[in-house]
């Protein structure tokens, strides 16, 4: 079943057509990678998927429900930030707990999903600690754990690695694909960096001036790119 399906999806600002009416479909439970130059449309195609951004024409479904219409909160969805997003003043349970409090879970059920979370990521140790406090490496897992706690059918990531080390992006990497085979769910995620595209996805949709280029799975994007375009983003041998 497909858990997200875009349908001839359109994105302006004014006359500048940034997203030009694309077809995607994705299925449940798959790692979908976008890729593509920096301006191509990655990050306005996840906001409009979340609902950050208003939709200029075609229809995003999520599971069975059309959502062009619903605010962020009514999508079953949690997006991750490059920049973390996280609140300064209240602790790692709290930033965590957060958005499963204002959607009125119970306190010792909203418990038990931070521990949860915080066991799966690594973080335990952390929960009484402030931002402030913590590594970039460990401020984004943070952030992950707050999408993780409310079981959402559909994760969306925008270039969650950009701001770590070249060491910590391995190790961030390796736990978003764990997290990936651990919990299951339908993951959309963008990066413009090729190594994490071919190492994450199942299927990578590479994106030029908002026009889907190619999709397909590493394998077939690496070995029969459609374009020398496609080719020379991927690194595959011309
Ligand atoms: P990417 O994430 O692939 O780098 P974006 O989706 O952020 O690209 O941007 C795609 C294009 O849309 C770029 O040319 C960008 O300048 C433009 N753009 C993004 N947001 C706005 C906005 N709020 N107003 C006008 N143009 C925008
Ligand atoms: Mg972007």
């Amino acid at each position: 079943m497909a858990s997200v399906s875009l349908r001839k999806l359109e994105k302006s600002y004014g006359a500048l057509r940034v997203v030009k009416a694309i077809d995607l479909e994705i299925m449940d439970g798959e790692f979908v990678v976008l890729v593509g130059p920096s301006g191509c449309g990655k990050s306005t195609t996840l906001r409009m998927i979340a609902g950050l951004e208003r939709i200029s024409g075609g229809e995003i479904r999520i599971g069975d429900r059309i959502v062009n219409d619903l605010p962020p909160r009514e999508r079953d969805i949690a997006m991750v930030f490059q920049d973390y997003a996280l609140y300064p003043h209240k602790t790692v349970r709290e930033n965590m707990g957060f958005s499963l409090k204002v959607r009125g879970a119970n306190a010792a059920d909203a418990d038990s999903k931070i521990r949860d979370a915080a066991e799966m990521l690594g973080i335990s140790h952390l929960l009484d600690r402030r931002p402030g406090q913590l590594s970039g490496g460990q401020r984004q897992r943070v952030a992950m754990g707050r999408a993780i706690v409310r079981r959402p059918q559909v994760f969306l990531f925008d270039e969650p690695l950009s701001n770590l080390d070249a060491k910590l992006r391995g190790q961030v990497r390796t736990e978003i694909k764990r997290l990936h085979q651990t919990i299951g769910t339908t993951i959309v995620y963008v990066t413009h960096d090729q190594v994490e595209a071919m190492t994450l996805a199942d299927r990578i949709v590479i994106l030029r001036g908002g026009d889907i280029e190619q999709i397909g799975t590493p394998d077939q994007v690496y070995n029969h790119p459609a374009s020398v375009f496609v080719g020379g983003f991927v690194g595959a041998p011309s």
